[in-house]
């Protein structure tokens, strides 16, 4: 039977979200359910929720920093069992036969993958996450939390831990590599954590000097205001690294001018307008431009590990689901240390 979840669902663009339910499929052979505890506010679920993106479809149900315990399987199931600390990202499907599912690289699957929310899964229903109680997934998508990690600092790994030690660790982050992080919200803070138990000389780029502090205490040696125009002509030609976090608009030549021979800026933030750059500023040092999307389950799980082994977890606020418009908006401004995730038990 389906069973009726409780969850926080946003009814159109400009409805903000309010209290509802939501329909989870019965269990099947291959599905772990899982009690949700808490799921972090990334801000992909703001773009989504706002209509900031083309193809959203209401009512919506967002989320898709996931930690739980998991209150029941299928009886085929055999990499979870009932009581086991787990996650889920931002995607619980794919076609699994691609060149890139075998790859275990999920997240570029060449038929789409599942969205955690807003996509429709194999049995044609649409997907809702995690602003919810409960949920239920294919075991392969599902990730093992490691008791190192609590669940509260663990979700945020799922979208924010993840999306930055992807392209850090396949850009090769490291003892003598020079990476600096563009933005310090919930994405950024995990890199700057990440790159720096990697080993890596790493540098914060924030609007403002306010969150100094907390960026040496991430384990950053190096931190300057993008609003003063000497910190460019400080730092020209000395990063090896750059990943950008920013979803607003960015002067990409500027950064661009920062790196050294061969280095490589990596766009993870998402502006909602196309960026523009001059070719001189990637010819003039054969520089490069990339993106990177999350990561796959195996390279989570291998995140998740590499996070326990070096004491790593989100920071966090959390929060209550009646909280969750405001906390919106404190996202937008910035004013978030450094994610918010909601209390389950309040949906
Ligand atoms: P967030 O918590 O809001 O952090 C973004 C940070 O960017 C802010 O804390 C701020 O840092 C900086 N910033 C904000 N407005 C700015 C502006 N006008 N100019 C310059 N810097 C600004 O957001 P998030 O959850 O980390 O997500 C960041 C972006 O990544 C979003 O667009 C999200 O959709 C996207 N995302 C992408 C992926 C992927 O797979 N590629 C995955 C998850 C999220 P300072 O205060 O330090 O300046
Ligand atoms: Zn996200
Ligand atoms: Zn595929």
């Amino acid at each position: 039977m389906p069973t009726i979840a409780n969850a926080y669902v946003a009814s159109s663009p400009t409805s903000g979200l309010e209290p509802g339910t939501v329909e989870r499929r019965d269990s099947g052979d291959f599905d772990v359910r899982i009690s949700i505890k808490y799921t972090g506010i990334c801000h992909s679920d703001i773009h989504a929720a706002r209509g900031e993106w083309s193809g959203i479809n209401y009512p919506l149900v967002v989320g898709h920093e996931i930690a739980g315990v998991v209150e029941a399987i299928g009886r085929k199931v055999t990499l979870h069992a009932v009581g086991d600390r787990v996650g889920v990202g931002c995607f619980v499907d794919s076609c699994r036969d691609c060149v890139n599912c075998c790859e275990g690289e999920q997240q570029y699957c060449l038929q789409g993958a599942t969205s955690t929310y807003n996509s429709f899964g194999r049995d044609g229903l649409p997907t809702a996450g995690g602003y919810s109680t409960s949920i239920v997934v294919d075991e392969n998508y599902v990730l093992s939390i490691p008791d190192g990690i609590s669940l509260q600092d663990a979700a945020p790994l799922m979208c924010a831990g993840i999306t930055m030690y992807s392209p850090l660790r396949n850009w090769r982050a490291g003892p003598r590599k020079r990476v600096a992080i563009i933005g310090m919200g919930g994405l950024g803070h995990m890199g700057v954590k990440i790159a720096a138990a990697m080993g890596a000389e790493v540098t914060v780029l924030s609007q403002s000097l306010k969150k100094q502090e907390d960026a040496l205490r991430f384990g950053a040696q190096g931190y300057y205001s993008t609003s003063e125009p000497e910190t460019f002509e400080y730092l020209k030609g000395q990063l090896d690294l750059i990943i950008s976090t920013v979803s607003a608009d960015i002067d990409v030549d500027a950064y661009l001018s920062l790196l050294a021979l061969g280095g490589t800026m990596v766009l993870v933030g998402l502006p909602s307008k196309p960026l523009s750059q001059r070719a001189w500023s990637l010819i003039a040092m054969r520089r490069n431009l990339a993106g990177s999307k999350m990561g796959g389950i195996r390279q989570t799980q291998e995140m998740l590990e590499f996070c326990a082994a070096n004491g790593l977890g989100a920071e966090v606020e959390v929060i209550r689901a009646g909280q969750i418009n405001e906390a919106f908006e404190r996202v937008l401004g910035s004013d978030v240390h450094y994610r918010f995730v909601i209390d389950a038990t309040t949906f």
